[in-house]
C-alpha cells in the first residue's frame, strides 16, 4: 500500500526539520516491515509562508525524493491547503494521512492508521483525549464550540481535529464536495464508509506559535456551524413566532386597560424596553440571515479554494 502524509505549513520553518527527521524513521520502519510500499511520501504544502519555509520544503525534497512540496500563491487558510494537498496527491498515494507540522500529533499513530486500513476502514480518525498542553482558555472555548455545535445539530467527532487517514475511495467522495467555507472535520462523517477512531495524547507544539489566533478560532467555528446547519434560521423563525404571540397577547392587554378597566396612558419605560426588545432580535436576525445569504452568495461565485504556484 502506498501512503502519502500531507502536511499544510504555514511559517512553520522551525518545525519542518525535526518533524520531517521523525517522519523518516516511521516511514523505514513501516518500508521495512512491509505494511507500506517503498514509494510512499510525505507532502508540505506551503501556505503562503512569509519566513523560509518554502525554500526548507524545496531542500527536503532535493535531498530525498521521498519529499514532495506543493507551494501555494499565497495564504489560503488551514483548510485549504488541507484540501489542496489532499486534492492533488488522491491519485498518486492508496491512502492519505493529513496531520500539523508542529509536532502537536502523535506520530506513533501512523503506524495504527496503517494497520486499521489494511483491516478495510477507509476512514480513520486521530482523537485526542486530553488537551494538557493546550491553554485553560483553548481548551475552554474548544469544549464550549463542540457543545454548541452539537446544539446546533451537527454531528462531528468530538476533540477530532485534522489528523486522520482517508482512503483512496474517501478521497474520490471527498472531492465531489465544492464548498468554499470548508470544514472537514464536518464533512468528513458525511462521506459514510468503514471508519474508525484511534486515541493519542496531544503534545505540545514543537515551535512556532499557533496560526489559530482568537479571532480565526471564532470564524472558523461560525463556518463549522452555518456550513453544516440551518437551525439558526429555523431558530429565528420560532424567535418570531414566539414573539408575535406575545404581542397578540400585549394587543389584548391594551384594549382592557383601555376601554374596560379605562386607564390611562400606561408607562413609557415599558415601551422603550421592548422597543429595544424587538429591534435588536431583528438586527440579530437580519445578521444571522445575511450570514447565510453571504454564503450563498460566495459559493454562487464558485471561485476556486486555492491556487498553487509550483511543486517539487
Ligand atoms: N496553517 C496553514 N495555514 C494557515 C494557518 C495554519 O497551513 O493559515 C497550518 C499550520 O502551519 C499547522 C496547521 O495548519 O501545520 C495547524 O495550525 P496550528 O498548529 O497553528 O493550529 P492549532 O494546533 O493551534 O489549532
Ligand atoms: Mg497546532
Amino acid at each position: 500500500m502506498k501512503l502519502g502524509i500531507v502536511i499544510p505549513c504555514y511559517n512553520e520553518e522551525n518545525t519542518l526539520e525535526e518533524s520531517s527527521q521523525q517522519l523518516c524513521i516511521i516511514l523505514d520502519r513501516l518500508i521495512a516491515q512491509g505494511h507500506i510500499d517503498s514509494k510512499s511520501f510525505v507532502c508540505y504544502v506551503d501556505d503562503g509562508s512569509e519566513d523560509n519555509t518554502w525554500e526548507n520544503i524545496e531542500n527536503l525534497s532535493q535531498a530525498d525524493t521521498r519529499f514532495r512540496g506543493i507551494k501555494l500563491s499565497r495564504n489560503f487558510g488551514h483548510q485549504n491547503a488541507l484540501i489542496a494537498g489532499l486534492m492533488q496527491l488522491k491519485d498518486l498515494a492508496d491512502a492519505l494521512i493529513s496531520m500539523d507540522a508542529d509536532l502537536q500529533d502523535d506520530m506513533r499513530l501512523i503506524e495504527g492508521f496503517v494497520q486499521k486500513y489494511h483491516e478495510g476502514y477507509d476512514v480513520v480518525y486521530g482523537v485526542r483525549d486530553k488537551r494538557e498542553h493546550d491553554s485553560r482558555f483553548k481548551r475552554r472555548t474548544a469544549e464550549f464550540f463542540y457543545r454548541f455545535q452539537h446544539f446546533m445539530g451537527i454531528e462531528s467527532i468530538q476533540n477530532h481535529a485534522d489528523y486522520r487517514l482517508l482512503s483512496h475511495k474517501a478521497l474520490e467522495a471527498l472531492s465531489q464536495f465544492s464548498e468554499i467555507h470548508l470544514f472537514l472535520r464536518g464533512i468528513v462523517p458525511m462521506l459514510g464508509f468503514r471508519s474508525c477512531s484511534l486515541y493519542y495524547k496531544r503534545a505540545e507544539r514543537f515551535a512556532g506559535e499557533s496560526k489559530y489566533p482568537l479571532v480565526k478560532m471564532l470564524l472558523f467555528a461560525l463556518d463549522g456551524i452555518t456550513s453544516f446547519s440551518v437551525r439558526p434560521l429555523r431558530l429565528i423563525t420560532l424567535t418570531g413566532f414566539v414573539l408575535f404571540l406575545l404581542s397578540l397577547v400585549g394587543i389584548v392587554w391594551v384594549v382592557i386597560e383601555k376601554f374596560i378597566l379605562g386607564n390611562a396612558v400606561q408607562g413609557w419605560s415599558s415601551t422603550m424596553v421592548s422597543i429595544y426588545f424587538i429591534g435588536g432580535i431583528q438586527v440579530m436576525s437580519l445578521g444571522v440571515i445575511g450570514e447565510y445569504v453571504g454564503r450563498s452568495f460566495e459559493q454562487g461565485k464558485g471561485r476556486p479554494r486555492y491556487i498553487i504556484e509550483k511543486e517539487v
